[in-house]
């Protein structure tokens, strides 16, 4: 079928964008600020065809939240403003975010980004039976996939997969390789970094993606296998004395991704033979994907020669979390989940828990049992409560400079105001919240705290924890404001 531009003239367009704007300003005003930003800045409205609105994410996790929670009231806005309008679609594109807001046909790219990936889908790209015959193995059928690949997780993918600056050059070069194997410059491929940051995961998503490349091309063997598992299967080779066929087999992959390959170190046999496959595969235009705790460089204990060809395609690593990751992360696992859990408890969990991503995940797993064991929502209570043990962890002693640099952060302002003068109501506020904070969260007297406060009286202390109290009393957003900070300051 063609794709049919529709025609809207410049003048319509700016009208269009008028009744966006609009709409998007009044969703804006019922869910607040943060949901808002949280789940909806990131629409962009893609097209008008008939009585139909498209409406572009650039995520399906983001498509599917959007259309579960908001879909209604957002068709409902739209026929307010213009009554021919009687459906919302919505779509994910990939960019939208950096799309131009082209106002036709959503192209065929963007639709076929949208269906469901098939997972059970016959495996066109396995490693068919390797090794030893079928008939010597009982569990054959069962064991085809697994035989040299170790099995994937089905939950690691590329569209589970969220991208952010710590990680966006993996996964690029993730991609890439996924979409052509073994191409110059990017062999072998190989992704470091910390525990629980994705390196697995990635992994999965390249055999998965070459798995299942549908397109007619030839079918590619892919077989994925941790270095321990790759070290116990040369062991056993070796002790049946097949190391032929281990070889063999292992030399007849297309691509080879070996997990944690730092588990190699000081292994000499292993690492010689993982050498020579390794050679064997490259010299025959196959890919490699090794992943490792540390770059090639810092790996000692791996011999030279080894070494130094592992750096030489492409070294790519993932780098600690950001906050903005991590909400992103819990967004998308949320969704995942299809369990509502307020922003607010996303946001508490991405202060909180900055170590990886294994923690993250495993925190909003327990939070969201607890909730359905208990027939309970998930709340900021809750979380805090359920998390108690995991955030005891980084529990330590609180410091009056760390409450001002997170009220600091909070309010954006900047941290010297604090302690300036400045009288003006925007930085007087998050001032009086700080020695509000101080007084509640620390053994500091009244006067060590106007002191550290640009050397304030204790009477003005005294006058903001008072002021702060009271102000809870009567605005509920504000009460919540200050009881989030103190939650993510105090555990
Ligand atoms: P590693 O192998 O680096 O130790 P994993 O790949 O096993 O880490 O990741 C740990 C967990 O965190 C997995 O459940 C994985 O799906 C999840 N994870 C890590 N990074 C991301 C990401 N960018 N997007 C979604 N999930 C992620
Ligand atoms: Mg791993």
């Amino acid at each position: 079928m063609e794709q049919v531009a529709v025609p809207i003239s410049p003048s319509a367009g700016a009208q269009l964008a008028e009744v966006w704007a609009r709409i998007r300003g009044r969703l804006r005003d019922e869910v607040g600020e943060v949901e808002y930003r949280s789940w909806l800045r990131q629409m962009t409205l893609s097209a008008l065809q008939g009585d139909e609105v498209v409406i572009h994410l650039p995520t399906r996790f983001l498509r599917d939240w959007v259309r579960g929670h908001y879909g209604d009231r957002l068709q409902a806005l739209w026929h307010a403003e213009l009554p021919a309008v009687r459906r919302v679609e919505f779509r994910v594109l990939p960019d939208a975010r950096t799309a131009e807001p082209v106002l036709e046909a959503v192209p065929a790219e963007a639709r076929a980004a949208d269906l469901p990936v098939s997972r059970t889908a016959p495996d066109r790209g396995l490693a068919e039976p390797l090794g030893r015959p079928a008939e010597a193995r009982p569990d054959a059928k069962l064991d085809a996939r697994g035989e040299w690949s170790a099995p994937l997780d089905p939950r690691f993918t590329f569209d589970t997969f969220v991208v952010g600056k710590p990680n966006e050059f993996a996964y690029a070069c993730a991609r890439r390789v996924a979409e052509r194997p073994a191409s110059p410059g990017f062999n072998p491929l190989f992704m470091y970094g910390g525990v629980g940051l994705g390196k697995t995961h990635l992994m999965h998503a390249v055999a998965w993606a070459i798995r299942e490349r549908g397109d007619g091309r030839a079918p590619f063997s892919v077989a994925y296998m941790s270095a321990e598992k790759f070290m116990y299967r040369f062991i056993a080779a070796l002790r049946s004395q097949s190391t032929m066929e281990f070889k063999e087999s292992l030399r007849s992959v297309d691509v080879l991704l070996i997990d944690d390959l730092q588990f190699l170190i000081g292994k000499d046999n292993t690492q010689e033979e993982f050498f020579h496959t390794f050679n064997a595969l490259v010299d025959a235009g196959k890919q490699i994907v090794v992943s490792s705790d540390k770059p090639p460089s810092d790996l000692a204990g791996i011999e030279d020669r080894l070494r130094t060809r592992l750096g030489q395609g492409m070294v790519a690593d993932l780098h600690a979390t950001t906050y903005e990751l991590r909400i992103s992360i819990l967004q998308a696992k949320v969704v995942q989940a299809g369990v509502a859990v307020p922003p607010k408890v996303l946001e508490f969990l991405a202060h909180k828990i900055t170590t990886n991503v294994r923690e993250l995940e495993g925190a909003l797993n327990r939070l969201i049992a607890h909730a359905n064991l208990f027939g309970r929502a998930v709340t900021l209570e809750g979380a805090q409560e359920v998390l108690h043990d995991v955030l005891r962890a980084h529990d330590r002693r609180l410091t009056i400079e760390e409450i001002q640099k997170r009220v600091a952060e909070h309010y954006n302002i900047r941290l010297s105001d604090m302690s300036s003068p400045r009288r003006a109501r925007n930085v007087a506020r998050p001032r009086q919240v700080a020695m509000y904070l101080a007084k509640q969260l620390t053994t500091r007297s009244l006067p060590e705290i106007g002191r550290r406060f640009g050397g304030r009286d204790h009477t003005t202390v005294m006058h903001a924890v008072s002021r702060v109290a009271e102000l809870m009393q009567q605005d509920n957003a504000f009460a919540e404001d200050v009881e989030l900070l103190r939650r993510m300051l105090e555990t």
